[in-house]
């Protein structure tokens, strides 16, 4: 059998098991770092599937890799799995997983076959993709080292198999004052609320002489503890993203002094400190990307974009520095954007499903053409050099 229907004919034998996966993830949201749930039922499945698993992969506690083959060229599907707070799957990490370990199943057929091409497979498991940078501390273990090429796909409101994605640093601010009665003695305070609104104030104006480009956007984690105290503490958490780190610096520091300014009006002391590494933009491998638009297109998916600008950061960007890589954005059968309740609705459909596993069969199917054709990888490696 011609090896693309091979993927193809193993991923539609698994489609069900590969929805149930999808479905356990979505049913129980878990966060950054604390995914163990998923991190259990995917690892337990891959091990049942003939991979050699290593849990908990370079010390990280929810990571993992699975691997299939020996030798190189090693191709990597990524997979994400962790949610949101409050508001569940509503960036649909429950598809990518399934998209991984589907392509990951397809390509352990081809693997397999006999007129198997030579090279291994890695499926990686990546947490924390929402703002905690977990690919990012995968790199610095060295996860990444004997990687050829790695690729992941997000569901989106569109099908754009190259779309921008900016840097994005988090950072988290608390003030510190003093408590005091807020009704018979509020002189003998120092209020960090008052602070945390002011620097949030400060903020909304800057945006007048930010370029478009350029995002700030924080949320107040604690205003205090009891109407009568005047508040001691106050904490926020912010994002800042730009399109370039020089960008990003610069936004920084004009951020930075909204903080400062508003602890010094208020008398109260700052700490500004970066939970997460910084997100770097994805730097698309073009040869990658124009493989996965020809067998997408292939696959059926006639009205994929190959360039569009969907906004947002991703920690792949830090991957696709180290080797190259691709992020392609699949539509799930709604037009609901990311982060939003019905979202996280339409990343449990029957027609999300049926996306995420065309998605992951043009991610085999473009491992396929890279292990199969002379030169490709070649050409892969001058593109990311240049
Ligand atoms: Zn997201
Ligand atoms: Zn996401």
């Amino acid at each position: 059998m011609d090896l693309k229907n091979l993927v193809s004919k193993k991923i539609n034998d698994y489609a069900e098991k590969l929805f149930f996966l999808s479905n356990e993830v979505w049913k129980n949201p878990e966060l950054n770092f604390k995914e163990f749930k998923a991190h259990e039922l995917l690892t337990n499945f891959l091990e049942k599937e003939g991979f050699t698993v290593e849990r908990s992969y370079t010390g990280i506690e929810t990571a993992f890799r699975a691997t299939f083959g020996s030798g190189r060229p090693n191709v990597c599907v990524i997979c994400e799995y962790d949610a949101l707070p409050k508001i569940g799957h509503a960036c649909g990490h429950n598809l990518i997983a399934e998209a991984g370990i589907a392509a990951g199943l397809g390509l352990k057929a081809v693997l397999e076959s006999s007129d198997a091409p030579k090279g291994m497979l890695t499926i990686m498991g990546t947490p924390a993709e929402e703002g905690g940078g977990g690919k990012i501390k995968l790199i610095k273990n060295g996860a990444f080292e004997n990687i050829d090429f790695a690729m992941m796909v997000h569901p989106s409101p569109k099908d754009v198999v190259m779309s921008d994605f900016v840097c994005l640093c988090p950072l988290d601010i608390t003030y510190t004052g003093k408590a005091a009665h807020a009704a018979a003695f509020p002189w003998e305070g120092v209020n960090a609320l008052d602070a945390a609104v002011m620097a949030y104030t400060s903020i909304s104006a800057l945006r007048q002489q930010m370029k478009p480009t350029w995002r700030v956007h924080g949320i107040i984690t604690n205003g205090g503890a009891k109407p009568n105290i005047i508040p001691e503490k106050a904490a926020m958490e912010y994002y800042i993203r730009a399109p370039s780190m020089s960008d990003l610096d610069l936004l920084k520091s004009k951020v930075t002094a909204c903080f400062k300014s508003a602890a010094t009006a208020t008398g109260c002391e700052v700490e500004i400190c970066e939970p997460a590494d910084t997100f770097a933009s994805v730097k698309h491998n073009d040869t990658l990307a124009k493989l996965y638009y020809r067998n997408i297109v292939d696959l059926g998916v006639k009205d994929m974009i190959l360039e569009e600008n969907l906004g947002g950061s991703t920690d792949m960007g830090n991957v696709s520095y180290i080797v190259p890589s691709i992020h392609p954005m699949f539509a799930i059968g709604s037009g609901e954007v990311n982060h939003t309740r019905e979202f996280t609705a339409a990343a449990n459909t029957p027609e999300a499903h049926t996306a995420t596993l065309i998605a992951a069969k043009a991610m085999a199917h473009t491992c396929i053409d890279v292990l199969t054709t002379d030169g490709l990888m070649e050409k892969i490696k001058d593109t990311f050099k240049d």
